[in-house]
């Protein structure tokens, strides 16, 4: 593992000049009024236009970042790359608060997803200590929506608000046979199909119940414990990961995705 970090992250230069590619394209601009006419020192610039200064993170999420651009970018391949918090706190030689922070910062830049769900679907169930998830899947695709509820059991209502927002009409609904589902062709048109698991029947659940299990591996394996708080936003995470594969292919491509240009306040 550290020598295929080794191998992964470029020279301050090379980090500076792929920022700079990614956040300003072919020329800087101010921040703060977009002129294009401004002056380089070093790695600062000032605006000839409105005088401010600033650098080439100052308009982004990393405003402010005080990590030398190695370690942020071995920090950045260690989370695209799914690398456990303790061995990222090795790696970077971070403290775990410190690697817990970023990783959080990195996470609160992914793109909301809000899929909408159709042909067959299969819906199912997990329970955490004081949470419950509800997690829809649709069939042969990367198409997965969820929603938490708070405390330790989903009622009907929940249920239908899920399937009003992420299912289509006329499509097919797989879920157990637990009686939160019972009846559910009766309120939002889907023809609805259940597994009795009593009955030892999973074929038509089995990836949804799949997807649970690929969930408590990632949290158990890169988080080791979460806690309430932040089980949301990690189940953010996972569904990212598994619907846009490509953004955590590199830091390159993650940074592709989620860097611009805001303007100051
Ligand atoms: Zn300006």
């Amino acid at each position: 593992m550290k020598q295929t970090l080794l191998y992964q992250i470029p020279t301050e230069a090379q980090i500076r000049k792929q920022l700079k590619k990614i956040i300003f394209g072919h020329n800087v601009f101010c921040p703060n009024c977009r002129s294009r006419n401004i002056f380089k020192t070093e790695n600062r610039y000032r605006c000839k236009k409105c005088k401010l200064p600033f650098t080439l993170i100052s308009g982004t999420w990393l405003k402010g970042m005080k990590l030398p651009l190695r370690v942020f970018w071995s920090l950045l391949w260690c989370w695209t790359q799914k690398v456990p918090v303790l061995q990222t706190q090795k790696l970077c030689g971070l403290s775990e608060e410190c690697v817990r922070r970023w990783f959080g910062t990195f996470r609160a830049q992914l793109p909301a997803i809000c899929p909408n769900l159709n042909g067959i679907i299969q819906m199912d169930e997990a329970y955490f200590k004081s949470l419950s998830l509800v997690m829809a899947k649709e069939v042969g695709s990367r198409k997965i929506a969820h929603v938490f509820v708070q405390g330790n059991s989903v009622t009907r209502p929940d249920v239908a608000d899920f399937i009003f927002q992420h299912v289509k009409p006329d499509s097919q609904l797989n879920t157990d046979g637990a009686a939160i589902y019972k009846g559910i062709e009766g309120w939002w048109p889907v023809k609805h199909e259940r597994d009795i698991h009593k009955k030892f029947q999973f074929g038509k659940t089995s990836e949804i119940e799949g997807m649970f299990g690929c969930l408590r591996t990632f949290i158990r394996r890169m988080y080791h414990h979460v806690t309430p708080e932040y089980l949301p936003e990690i189940v953010a995470e996972f569904t990212a990961r598994f619907t846009h594969p490509e953004m955590f292919d590199s830091p390159d491509s993650y940074l592709q995705k989620t860097m611009r240009v805001v303007p100051f306040d």
